[in-house]
């Protein structure tokens, strides 16, 4: 009876006309997948994605050298170095965060009182070598220059939230 049923599908091509019918039915239903890179689906304000440090609108660097994001990073990825400006101010010298190390915990972040160090919007970072993800100080701000807009509207939105 089996071979039977298997002789009969195959000749009246059932299969292949449910397969047909199948394809058919999702052509004509709204897309799931995006044609990336080209279009991207939405990403949440609190995505976690590259650092970032910040400036204040006057372009003064937000970063107040306090180390706290140093301190609470548990992979170790941060190193700060500080000194005081001539105006007695306190500022890094050195800023750099090793990205191989990263586990992108948001802790730093989460940490930071004056908001400068960020995870921004951006995840398409990745490199060809290890030394482009040891990020230093100039790397950082011009991650903060870049996406700036973003950052703030992001935090702007998940402030009701916090
Ligand atoms: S996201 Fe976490 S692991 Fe990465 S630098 Fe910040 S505190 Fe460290
Ligand atoms: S980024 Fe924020 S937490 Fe880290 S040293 Fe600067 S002010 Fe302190």
């Amino acid at each position: 009876m089996a071979s039977l049923d298997r002789t009969a599908r195959a000749f009246l091509l059932s299969e292949l006309v449910a397969g047909f019918a199948l394809t058919l039915k999702y052509m004509f239903k709204p897309k799931v997948t995006v044609n990336y890179p080209y279009e991207k689906g939405p990403l949440s304000p609190r995505f976690r994605g590259e650092h970032a440090l910040r400036r204040y609108p006057n372009g003064e660097e937000r970063c107040i050298a306090c180390k706290l994001c140093e301190a609470i990073c548990p992979a170790q990825a941060i190193t700060i170095e500080a000194e005081p400006r001539d105006d007695g101010s306190r500022r890094t010298t050195r800023y750099d965060i090793d990205m191989t190390k990263c586990i992108y915990c948001g802790f730093c972040q989460e940490a930071c009182p004056v908001d400068a160090i960020v995870e921004g919007p951006n995840f398409e970072f990745s490199t060809e070598t290890r030394e482009e993800l040891m990020y230093n100080k100039e790397k950082l701000l011009a991650n903060g220059d870049r996406w700036e807009p973003t950052i703030a509207a992001n935090l702007h939105s998940d402030a009701p939230y916090r």
